[in-house]
């Protein structure tokens, strides 16, 4: 055997590795009760080693308290659900500003949405 045939074998045995430890801290990190794939824990976990794992492991435990990890996910996309009619002249505006785009008119609703 030749030695580049052993290196390729090794790293082959390390990545293989690196994945079955990386989607044990996706499952420690589910538990704790945040959304891994938003987090980055898997990709956090296999290319950063020693700090992913230390990094996910000091995370806090949120399952008391879901909405804790999603808040701002919820807050956005609840807003942009929400597209709204300008009161003075009918045009259409998009959930994300709360000025209307053909009068300027200010919806103080979607002003106090989007700053609170
Ligand atoms: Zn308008």
């Amino acid at each position: 055997m030749s030695n580049l045939f052993i290196f390729i074998i090794v790293l082959i045995f390390i990545i293989i590795i690196q994945l079955i430890i990386s989607s044990w801290f996706v499952e420690i990190a589910t538990l704790k009760g945040y959304n891994a794939k938003e987090h980055f824990i898997f990709q956090k976990c296999f290319w950063l080693g020693l700090p992913g794992w230390l990094y996910t492991l000091g995370l806090p435990d949120i399952r008391e308290n879901p909405e804790y990890d999603n808040k701002d996910t919820i807050k956005k996309s609840k807003i942009k659900l929400q597209p709204w009619t300008c009161s003075q002249c009918g045009q259409s505006n998009p959930g994300d500003s709360a000025v209307c785009s053909k009068c300027s008119t200010v919806n103080y609703d979607m002003w106090h949405k989007l700053h609170e």
